[in-house]
């Protein structure tokens, strides 16, 4: 079992397994923009302003220990299909899904971003999306990487043969729910008919922001 929990402990996500299927370190402007906002509402400065954000795929079978009011759902314009959720209590974000680019079985978790225990450790499976990296960062983020590298998602190409079948895997192999275990999908579903969404899209830091959230406003 690895625990995910919020950075101040009010919210805590149990995974019923340990051993990431992948992991990616993501360079995209949605997860840099989505990060540098919750970064912003915790009054920490996002440092360095771009990064490459490590992530960890996991089966995507989860239970809700504590906090689950805590929990929201953000969307950077209203037609993402990458839904990310940060708590409210500190602006911690625990995971992410996308359902047209992972499917329905993987769960995505910025571990950087949240506090996660109990995970096997596992080698950067690729980075990607370096198409979004900034000139000024592309050295250090994107030369000084040594493992498969992509400009977009990843793609089989003779360089890289095998970070797809990795993924494909992954993508393929049955869940299991022990008792009291859910996909994401779930979560998501009881959060949005409660709370609604968060959308970024019209978000302006100079004024308020388009939601207004319990806690720290
Ligand atoms: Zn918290
Ligand atoms: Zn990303």
């Amino acid at each position: 079992m690895t625990a995910v929990k919020c950075k101040c402990g009010k919210v805590e996500v149990h995974l019923s397994t340990t051993k990431p299927l992948f992991r990616l370190m993501c360079c995209c402007n949605d997860c840099n923009a989505i990060l540098q906002w919750a970064a912003w509402k915790r009054r920490e400065s996002f440092y360095p302003a771009f990064q490459g954000i490590d992530k960890i795929y996991m089966e995507n079978s989860l239970r809700f220990l504590k906090g689950e009011n805590l929990l929201r759902w953000v969307k950077l314009t209203k037609k993402s299909v990458c839904l990310r959720s940060i708590t409210t209590c500190c602006y911690s974000s625990l995971f992410v899904e996308n359902l047209s680019i992972l499917g329905p079985k993987i769960a995505c978790i910025d571990f950087d971003f949240c506090d996660v225990q109990g995970f096997q450790a596992c080698e950067i499976t690729a980075q990607i999306f370096e198409k979004d990296v900034p000139s000024n960062r592309r050295e250090l983020i994107c030369d000084s990487f040594n493992g498969p590298r992509f400009e977009a998602g990843p793609k089989e190409t003779s360089r890289w043969p095998s970070v797809i079948p990795t993924i494909l895997n992954a993508q393929s192999t049955e869940v299991v729910f022990p008792k009291g275990f859910t996909p994401l999908r779930e979560i998501i579903e009881r959060s949005v008919k409660s709370y609604g969404w968060i959308n970024l899209e019209d978000y302006n830091d100079n004024s308020e922001g388009p939601i207004v959230l319990s806690g720290r406003n």
